[in-house]
């Protein structure tokens, strides 16, 4: 058995970003940049009103009330040609440019219009209200960098930026496997010893709310041709993901049947729990991860590896998310060998401290508390026992595909 830390460093070890290529920023929310951007455009590109009120010099305005005499109306989208002179005002709008002479706005509650003059009652110091051109940013600068997984955010940034296109890394495509007689799709016939089966979609929506591409392969059931033909079917993916079958009970056959089918294992058992028994390696030079049947394992391995193996595999760097950690709701025992993660509640405390409470019942088949918790409390091997109140690292689980 290896550690967590180990096996993901092996997995992670041969994996490239995927191939580059360019969209329309209007497809790019969640995907991964593949270049530095530069603006091609200075930000705001001329000096703006930013509110609704009067262009005035400051210097008019030192002493109120003033009265100045309107010479422009200027709205956003439109200019004004002249100059404003000593004594003269414009009546502006929010995101309208400032006109040439003038170097303050007083707003209209400040102000009274009366026909082609304003009364100003408020003084308002040089530069009130003026959004001086490049304030936000200036054409050449890089705002956006290699690696980013783009937000909302992101994307207004890249629009006011001047770019309608981006290049990006492809979007892993990701095939899923899984294994068992026992194991049916839901809706479909199924016979009195068969479940249904949770793995294939539970890991079609990781694979999509991580930013890939799931397709999925087939139920294969426990013969060795059936599973040959279906992970033949693996042929053009990016990443192959299987589920079941990576145990030692006899009808466990991925490993030993794939094996005399191309697989090449890089590390099997790691010091973990839920998820002793994955696999790791290359199906005929497809990346493939094997998971665990219990649908527990599967989605906990999923977020431990399947997760940072699509990451790599889009472009976005390691060591990006920083550590979390949450005090412990209730005592627990002294840990064995392998790493634990508990399925958890996460909560508030009353003195505002985030507090993960795990579930008693720490069963890798039961998907009710799965469902239920908020995060994984991290216990490592032979972690001596905690009471509650320790800190304690925990993992939780992220949103979606891209920050809000
Ligand atoms: P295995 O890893 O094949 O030994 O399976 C471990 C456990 O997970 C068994 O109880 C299986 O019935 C269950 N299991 C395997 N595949 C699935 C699946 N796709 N959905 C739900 N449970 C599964
Ligand atoms: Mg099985």
């Amino acid at each position: 058995m290896i550690s967590v830390e180990e096996a993901l460093a092996k997995l992670l070890a041969p994996l490239e970003p995927l191939p580059v290529e360019q969209i329309s920023i209007a497809e790019a929310v969640g995907r991964v940049l593949a270049e530095d951007i530069a603006a091609r455009r200075t930000q705001p590109p001329f000096a703006v009103s930013a509110m609704d009120g009067y262009a005035v010099r400051a210097a008019d305005v030192a002493t109120v009330p003033a009265t100045l005499k309107i010479v422009a109306e200027i709205p956003a989208g439109a200019g004004f040609g002249g100059r404003l002179g000593q004594g003269e005002a414009a009546r502006i709008f929010t995101g309208a440019p400032l006109p040439d002479g003038a170097d303050t706005i007083v707003i209209q509650e400040d102000a009274e219009r009366d026909g082609d003059t304003v009364r100003v009652s408020e003084g308002a110091k040089l530069g009130t209200y003026v959004r001086r051109a490049g304030l936000d940013f200036a054409e050449g600068d890089v705002l956006l960098h290699k690696g980013a997984r783009l937000s909302p955010r992101h994307v207004g940034l890249a629009a006011a930026m001047n770019r309608p296109w981006l290049f990006v890394h492809r979007r892993p495509v990701v095939g899923i496997l899984s294994t068992g007689d026992e194991v049916v799709m839901p809706g479909e016939p199924i016979g009195p010893h068969q479940i249904v089966s949770s793995n294939a979609l539970a890991l079609a929506a990781f694979v999509t709310a991580c930013g890939g591409v799931p397709v999925g392969l087939g139920n294969a059931p426990d013969d060795a041709h059936a599973l040959r033909r279906f992970a033949a079917g693996a042929r053009g993916v990016d990443l192959l993901v299987s589920t079941g079958g990576v145990s030692v009970g006899e009808h466990d056959l991925v490993r030993g049947v794939l094996s005399e089918d191309g697989l090449a294992i890089d590390f099997w058992e790691i010091a973990m729990r839920p998820g002793k028994p994955l696999m790791s390696g290359s199906y005929r030079a497809t990346p493939m991860i094997g998971l665990p049947g219990n649908p527990v394992s599967t989605l906990v391995c999923s977020l431990l590896f399947v997760k940072p193996a699509m990451e790599r595999l889009a472009g976005v760097p390691d060591g990006a998310e920083p550590g979390q950690f949450a005090r412990l709701g209730r005592d627990l025992k002294p840990n064995d060998r392998r790493q634990d993660y508990l399925r958890s509640r996460l909560g508030r405390a009353a003195d505002g401290v985030l507090e993960a409470t795990p579930f008693e019942v720490q069963d890798s088949s039961m998907m009710r508390p799965l469902a239920g918790s908020d995060c994984l409390v991290v216990r490592p091997p032979h972690a001596p026992a905690a009471a509650a109140g320790t800190m304690v690292p925990i993992v939780t689980f992220p949103g979606g595909a891209w920050p809000l």
